[in-house]
């Protein structure tokens, strides 16, 4: 449950690596098409270090492509994605790898490893990319499980899991790269309602460590709580974006209006 989880929440180690020099992203007239489809139509939007920005939209809007555009899952059509000042969009090679390792990211579904032990899961992808070795990733996976409520499932296997202690072992294994930048698409979309809490709860705290996220959610009340700004898309668009109280609770635009009073 949620007190047992917040006594755990005590951490020891700083898990974020920030690069003042730069905007941690810069994303610059980016357009995205699929076909004759084109879902981005020049979004531009820049993130500081440590901000939180939640991004908030009808279903269809561009927000997971958006997401994706910015960890190059999809290739952009047009446009720069500038990650401490360098365009991922046009990376190649080695130099892509050491960006997308800047950026952790969850989705809605966990995609766990079912055959590997949880600590497996979270201790695999640095010692494959990074060459750690299986001592320190493990140490490092052990800690990242404490970190997110877990430490006593190390030995489980995913099936032995809750959807919402799934999903925090996604957020470890996520971590687990040393990521200074994490983005969520719909990260509590898939739990069952008794379970979102426990996610939202890790969320808060990687927001309170000084981690910057960009997270895309349906869940209005906790964009408004742990959000410095809320970016509001409509038809691959940036409607408007502005501090939460503001953009809830005074909306500039009829497309604005018309989704927050569907969904407040
Ligand atoms: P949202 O996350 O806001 O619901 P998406 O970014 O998932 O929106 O989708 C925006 C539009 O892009 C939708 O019309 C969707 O059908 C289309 N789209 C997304 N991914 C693909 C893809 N891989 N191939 C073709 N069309 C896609
Ligand atoms: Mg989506």
């Amino acid at each position: 449950n949620n007190e047992s989880f917040s006594e755990k929440a005590v951490y020891t180690t700083p898990i974020t690596v920030i690069d003042e020099a730069l905007p941690p992203i810069q994303v610059k007239n980016l357009h995205k098409s699929f076909g004759d489809n084109e879902v981005l139509k020049g979004i531009d939007l820049e993130i500081g270090n440590g901000e939180v920005v939640a991004v908030i939209g009808p279903s269809g809007s561009g927000k997971s492509t958006l997401l994706r555009c910015l960890n190059r899952l999809e290739e952009t059509t047009s446009g720069e994605v500038l990650i401490n000042g360098e365009n991922i969009a046009a990376a190649t090679g080695n130099a892509l790898d050491r960006l997308r390792q800047k950026i952790g990211m969850v989705f809605q579904h966990f995609n766990l490893f079912p055959n590997m032990t949880v600590l497996d899961n979270v201790a695999l992808a640095p010692q494959e990319t990074k060459k750690m070795d299986r001592a320190e990733a493990r140490e490092r996976g052990k800690q990242l499980l404490e970190r997110v409520g877990l430490g006593d499932k190390a030995d489980a296997r995913p099936a032995q899991l809750s959807g919402g202690q799934k999903q925090r072992v996604a957020i470890a294994r996520a971590l687990a790269m040393r990521p200074g930048i994490m983005l969520f698409d719909e990260a509590t979309s898939a739990l069952d309602p008794e379970m979102v809490g426990e996610v939202l709860q890790v969320i808060r705290d990687l927001a309170a460590s000084g981690m910057t996220m960009v997270l895309v959610t349906h869940e209005m009340g906790f964009a408004r709580e742990v959000a410095d700004r809320v970016v509001f898309m409509a038809g691959g668009v940036v409607v408007e974006s502005g501090d939460p109280a503001t953009l809830f609770d005074n909306p500039q635009h009829e497309r604005t209006k018309d989704f927050l009073s569907k969904v407040l």
